[in-house]
């Protein structure tokens, strides 16, 4: 057994003064049950716990350290930048050179605005895109997560086309019958959706590959239909690439896929760690937000000049030509290795992959290419997989519906190793 010794005390004292002892829900490991490790450091493809344990991380903190933890240059930004002070709350040189390199980087955003998190991105960009349309209704896809917004924590009603339902308390009815949901990757629902409110919607918010559902990529057509379908009623596309941006290719989903949509949603990757976040697009609909339109949108610490100065750092690397090529090829090797030896030992899995970002299914769907799908897979083999990984050194997210993200650091005998401990783990599933 792991020793877990520290992270069993540190967990009961956190459950003191701190909500189920953590400051974000999955952490808690709810869906898997046991004790979270408490994690002390990370470098490279690894995390170390507080009891001195070495796991190899697909977690990589949700996403953004894509260059592997601790990375260097990002570190020293940091400490630079932190040498001349935290926050100004007045503009600064690294502000307009971070806005540069993200619409160079991503051409679709002419003009972009920072934030502190892809929470504050999504609900930012779907308030603009209801204050450029006037309308007040919004489209989203089951499964998608887009934050923790009111208008964005909203599930199907009952009907396909029925108003949505809240998915949380503290949400009134009222915030969520503006929010309609409809199947990811099926465009015939969203077509049908327009035809009943023509003139209301005021967007589309998309997760362009999604990632919080396991990872589940866009069928061919689907987002070109998502476009379509937004030009022919003047309704605002927007890709929340919170996750994908920097992660399934440089220039994010949109880039990959080659569908450009009005607005763009970023964080995760662009702060190289820190909390940052943006969202940006075509200057006609950016230049409705304040101070030069009227759609209000601020933040004391927006822009902070340390995250800003880590933002940059990890930009600036990403760029580095044949970064995502081999990021691909590492993350395929991973999808690909781990399904020929469930395949080998009769285990029923179906694995999905995009850039970076990969998710396994236990299932005996061929492709899972909806939410439906993916909650259809069998939780028990996942558990058992999930915990046996752990105890053999192999950091994988605290539940069946969360993608994992290989980095750059992840090299081909990091691997390796993680396929050689998954057929040690699978051979034990199977029994
Ligand atoms: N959008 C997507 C696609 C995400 O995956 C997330 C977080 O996981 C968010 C938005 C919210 O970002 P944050 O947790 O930084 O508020």
């Amino acid at each position: 057994m792991n020793n877990m010794q520290k992270s069993e005390q540190l967990f009961s004292r956190a459950q003191k003064h701190i909500p189920g002892g953590v400051n974000s829900p999955v952490r808690a490991f709810k869906a898997v049950g046991g004790t979270p490790p408490f994690i002390e450091k990370a470098d490279g493809p690894y995390l170390y716990d507080a009891d001195g344990k070495q796991y190899i991380d697909y977690v990589q903190s949700w996403g953004p350290m894509v260059l592997g933890h601790n990375n260097p240059q990002i570190r020293q930004a940091v400490i630079d930048a932190a040498h001349k002070g935290l926050s100004f709350g007045a503009p600064t040189e690294a502000e307009v050179t971070i806005a540069d390199l993200v619409s160079e980087l991503v051409p679709s955003m002419e003009m972009l605005r920072m934030v502190n998190s892809g929470t504050e991105a999504t609900m930012s960009a779907i308030r603009l895109a209801r204050g450029y349309t006037k309308r007040d209704k919004i489209l989203k896809f089951e499964g998608c997560y887009h934050g923790h917004a009111d208008a964005l924590l909203v599930k199907a009603g009952s009907g396909a086309l029925t108003f949505g339902v809240p998915s949380s308390p503290g949400i009134p009815a009222d915030f969520a019958k503006h929010t309609l949901t409809m199947e990811y990757n099926n465009i015939d629902s969203v077509v049908q959706a327009f035809e009943q409110y023509p003139d209301d919607i005021a967007c589309i918010i998309v997760e362009p590959v999604a990632g919080n559902m396991n990872c589940i990529p866009p069928v061919d057509g689907f987002l070109q239909g998502l476009r379509d379908v937004c030009d022919q009623y003047g309704a605002v596309l927007i890709f929340d690439e919170v996750m994908t941006g920097f992660r399934v290719a440089l220039g994010g989903a949109q880039a990959k896929y080659k569908i450009e949509p009005d607005l763009t949603c970023l964080g995760k990757v662009i702060g190289g760690g820190m909390p940052v976040g943006a969202f940006g697009g075509k200057r006609d609909i950016m230049q409705h937000i304040a101070p030069s339109g009227p759609v209000y949108q601020a933040g004391t610490l927006s822009g902070n000049p340390v995250a800003m100065a880590a933002g940059l750092a990890a930009l600036n690397q990403v760029k580095r030509p044949g970064l995502y090529d081999e990021l691909s090829e590492a993350t395929k090797t991973l999808a690909e290795g781990i399904k020929t030896i469930a395949d080998s030992l009769n285990i029923p899995m179906s694995v999905n992959y995009a850039g970076s970002m990969f998710g396994l299914f236990f299932t005996d769907v061929e492709r899972v290419t909806n939410y439906q799908q993916a909650i259809n897979c069998n939780t028990e083999q996942f558990n058992h997989f999930y915990h046996g990984m752990l105890e053999n050194g192999v950091y994988l997210a605290p539940a069946s519906y969360e993608a994992g993200f290989v980095s750059a650091q992840h090299n081909p005998e990091v691997i390796q190793q993680t396929l050689q401990i998954a057929e040690k783990v699978l051979a034990d599933v199977a029994k």
